[in-house]
């Protein structure tokens, strides 16, 4: 269960707006409401009222209330929400007072892991709120709307009660003399494990797709300096936003753009090149430079096409053929014929005078597999539901495995036990706290 104390956060943006929303969960909510707006009016919960937030005795701010009484709010606990002017200085004033009344700073994701504790919603559905609030993409909208509403969270509990179910039937064999087990019983598990299996790795066969869909992908601009990166770069975003210059070594960190390629939300990252430098600066650019390359979805490798030494990607940098655009850059200095040694899948284009664009675009989503995909897609999306749901599919094959050499039932429990195991963490249940915990940190304070 949540702790006892009572906890603020401004949940909406920090900055000036229309509007500020402070939010306060916890059994002292409405008592230190009470106490900074002296309201002497009874609340009704989900009504709002106008009331006014008082320091040292001055009105700071005519603001909108509204109490949600306990259970029925977004935490399962008492929740006011004060509708302030949306002006930093009124929002922090406000969460001032109410932690000098007793509340205490809610940290990353407190409110919704209290909204989980409290067994309003599970570990999936929290996920989903998380992908609401950051994906840019209708399609990754749609998937985390459907997380949110529980369709996800019903399709595993009817697979976890399948398991269940068929778990309770072998441990019931476990008690029948051999003789009397029949070919029958060993049929019934054999076509229960295979549709179990098939609904679950349904849900995972469009994982890369909706992953990227709601987070983005991480592209990668990589290859030499004065190749062109740059360049690219700001013909993709559209704006210059990297230097650029004739001299090699300019982009010396990284720079990066989030753009939209037909809807797909894509991290345009601009590497600095990759080449052997004595600058001590330039060398943790390059460093780094790897390593965006080793996570990233997609490298476009870029080659200057008139440099004669440069057709060949260093030794020192890691390229994954699935996961990597060759592009040859500066063809308006060359004869078109003169295309040395080049990639198969290779792309030919001027990013001075932005030829060979939509070849590289149309390219990044094939090979994001982001081509055609329909306008609303369900499935899994997050990392950590992907592992969980592919443990338990590896807990089913050793069943399928066992099935096919025997009926060894005391194996088969195990490892439908396992199988158990993994469906309560995908929901958030008995998961350790520090996985929790771990979770709920990567969500915005306020949320
Ligand atoms: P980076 O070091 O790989 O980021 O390369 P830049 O984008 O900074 O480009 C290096 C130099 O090449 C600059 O002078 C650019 O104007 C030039 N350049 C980039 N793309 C092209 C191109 O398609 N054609 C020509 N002729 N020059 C280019």
């Amino acid at each position: 269960m949540s702790s006892g104390d009572t906890i603020v956060a401004q949940s909406t943006p920090y900055g000036y707006s229309g509007i500020g929303v402070v939010r306060m969960s916890g059994s002292e909510s409405t008592k230190i409401f009470k106490k900074i707006s002296r309201i002497k009016k009874k609340l009704t919960s989900r009504i709002a009222n106008k009331a006014y937030i008082y320091k040292k005795g001055d009105k700071i701010d005519e603001v909108m209330v509204v109490w949600y009484k306990a259970p029925k709010s977004y935490t399962g606990e008492d929740v006011i929400e004060i509708s302030c002017h949306g002006n930093q200085y009124i929002v922090e004033n406000i969460i001032e007072e109410c932690i000098k009344g007793g509340a205490v700073a809610a940290g990353p994701g407190e409110f919704t892991k209290r909204a989980f504790q409290n067994g309003k919603i599970d570990l999936i559905q929290a996920e989903s709120i998380a992908n609401t609030i950051s994906t840019s993409s209708s399609v990754g909208l749609f998937n985390a709307i459907s997380g949110v509403s529980g369709n996800m969270s019903k399709s595993i509990r009817e697979t976890k009660n399948k398991i269940i179910k068929l778990l309770s039937y072998c441990e019931h064999l476990l008690d029948v003399s051999e003789v009397d087990i029949q070919n029958d019983n060993k049929k019934h598990t054999t076509k229960e494990i295979t549709k179990i299996s098939k609904k679950l790795a349904e849900l995972t066969e469009n994982y890369d797709t909706c992953r990227v869909l709601t987070y983005g992908a991480k592209i990668v601009l990589a290859g030499k300096t004065n190749s062109g990166k740059s360049t690219l770069f700001n013909v993709l975003v559209g704006e210059n936003r990297s230097i650029i210059s004739k001299s090699p070594g300019t982009t010396r960190d990284y720079i990066d753009a989030r753009i939209s390629l037909s809807g797909v939300p894509i991290l345009l990252i601009d590497t600095a090149g990759i080449r052997q430098s004595n600058d001590s600066i330039e060398a943790l650019g390059v460093e780094k430079s790897k390593e965006l390359i080793k996570d990233a979805d997609l490298v476009c490798y870029m080659t200057d096409i008139t440099d004669k030494n440069s057709s060949e990607v260093p030794d020192n940098i890691e390229l994954m053929d699935d996961r990597v655009i060759y592009i040859y850059n500066k063809v308006d200095l060359i004869n078109l014929k003169e295309k040395r040694k080049a990639k198969d899948n290779s792309i030919y284009i001027s990013a001075l005078n932005k030829t060979g664009i939509s070849k590289i675009k149309s390219s990044v989503l094939k090979k994001l597999n982001v081509e055609n995909v329909p306008d609303k897609l369900v499935g899994v999306s997050t990392p950590r539901q992907f592992q969980c749901i592919n443990n338990c599919l590896v807990s089913l094959k050793n069943v399928s495995d066992i099935l096919s050499v025997g009926f060894e039932l005391e194996l088969i429990c195990f490892e439908l036990n396992e199988a158990l195991e993994s469906i309560n963490d995908l929901l958030g249940e008995n998961t350790e706290e520090t996985v929790l915990n771990n979770m709920f940190d990567s969500f915005c304070v306020g949320k």
